[in-house]
């Protein structure tokens, strides 16, 4: 029995969903642990693409039982847009393959509204938040301002709960934002609606994990987002409002005494940024614009240009730490090819020293990436399956990360196809 977390290494967007469904062959239950549907997974594979948000990446598979574990954000109305759109492609979604926690807490409408008013507040200040309701709702969850999924098996009680979080949310949106209160009509109408349609995948998932690692079965623990981040240890405050190290995995699934025995840590072969904060290695103009549409880098949930560069070796190798990553998955090593040299932020310089740990995110602003050339190897290997299929150049490469991070690199990923990937 083995149980494997799928992390990020560095921002987000690494290709953990591509990963998921990959290893998702080799394990009978996968469960997310942290964070909502603010943002994507796409996934690739003969049943057509899928830009998956809260749904685990391992629902492609026949006999994968997928958990959305107690640390997510659940936003019921939004998961059901998101499973509607994926049984509209021939996926079966039943109680028996997918389980809601009874303890996630819920994403109630005005979280949404609330980070949309807060972001509008701060103006050119902006957290660069998808407005997704996240941060309101991870506010509230640890205020025990919300309300858990189970509660919709209780109406009776979940009315009464949602009477008194009403009158104090009022409160905010309308002296805080003066903003448009809500009524008990409105909300109860919602959570009828969207409540009603989860209430059947609803039941005690810790029990199920429990007695899925007593019978010797492979857990796999999906995470969204990356190290960097982190609330705890990314780059605040431009982080997301939970946690998606692998640490945090046992708890966020419901299942406080899982044992972790392989981290799987995703690195991207360059650089990608979505939203606000500071991202060193970043590149601007022509050189940007290039790379963004080599690798297509628009965000999966808002479409947004990401913000690209060069692979951070520095950020890497923090991240590789902070997730305590037992092997690395190295993705979209095809989008380099049409560079004739590689490039590689090797180093940090700041105030005035060449430094190789990450620093402190309040001085991040201020530090200089110090940037490496390595050969290209101008040539598709899109169709590379073996090691020894990769140009030397292309060989080069992935040995210097691994060698400058300090982790194996166990896949290669060379197209977002299932198949697309080298094993080492
Ligand atoms: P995630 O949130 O970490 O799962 O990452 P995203 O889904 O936001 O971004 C990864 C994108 O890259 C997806 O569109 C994948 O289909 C695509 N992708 C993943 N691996 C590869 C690869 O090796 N090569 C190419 N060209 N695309 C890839």
């Amino acid at each position: 029995m083995a149980n494997c977390a799928i992390v990020g290494i560095n921002w987000g967007d690494e290709g953990k969903g591509r990963m998921v469904d990959l290893v998702t062959e080799d394990y009978d239950v996968v469960v997310r642990y942290q964070g909502g549907g603010n943002a994507g997974h796409t996934v690739m594979n003969e049943k057509g693409k899928f830009a998956l948000h809260l749904l685990p990446s391992g629902i492609f598979r026949d006999g994968v039982v997928n958990i959305l574990g107690n640390g997510v954000a659940l936003d019921c109305e939004n998961l059901w847009t998101e499973m509607e759109d994926v049984r509209s492609k021939g996926v079966a979604l039943t109680p028996e393959n997918l389980k809601i926690s009874d303890r996630a807490s819920l994403l109630l409408p005005w979280h949404r509204d609330l980070d949309a008013l807060e972001e509008g507040r701060l103006k050119d200040k902006k957290y660069g938040s998808t407005r997704q309701g996240i941060a309101p709702f991870y506010s509230d969850k640890y205020q025990k301002k919300t309300v858990m999924a189970g509660e919709l098996l209780y109406p009776q009680h979940l009315k009464a709960h949602l009477a008194d979080l009403l009158e104090w949310k009022n409160l905010t949106l309308t002296g805080v934002y003066g903003a448009e209160p809500y009524t008990m009509e409105q909300l109860w109408a919602w959570v009828e609606e969207f409540g009603g349609k989860i209430r059947p995948y609803i039941c005690d998932t810790g029990a199920f994990l429990r007695k899925a690692n007593a019978q010797g079965k492979n857990i796999l623990f999906e995470a969204q987002l990356g190290a960097l981040r982190d609330l705890d240890y990314g780059i605040y405050p431009y982080t997301t409002s939970s946690n998606p190290v692998a640490a945090y995995a046992p708890i966020g699934s419901g299942f406080p005494a899982a044992k972790i025995d392989q981290v799987i840590g995703v690195v991207k072969a360059y650089s990608s940024c979505v939203g606000e904060g500071p991202f060193t290695c970043e590149w601007f103009g022509e050189d940007a614009e290039k790379l963004r549409e080599a690798g297509a880098e628009y965000g999966a949930k808002t479409g947004r240009p990401r913000r690209v560069g060069p692979i951070d070796i520095v950020a890497t190798r923090y991240g590789v730490e902070t997730q305590a990553a037992t092997s690395i998955a190295l993705t979209k090593l095809d989008v380099l090819s049409y560079l004739d040299k590689i490039p590689v932020c090797a180093h940090y310089e700041l105030h005035g020293e060449i430094i190789d740990y990450f620093p402190f995110p309040a001085v991040l602003d201020e530090a200089k990436p110090m940037v490496e050339y390595m050969e290209g190897w101008k040539c598709d290997i899109s169709g590379a399956r073996t090691w020894e299929d990769l140009p030397q150049a292309a060989r080069s490469y992935v040995e210097y990360i691994e060698q400058a991070i300090g982790c194996h690199i166990g896949y290669v990923s060379v197209g977002p196809e299932r198949d697309a990937i080298i094993l080492r």
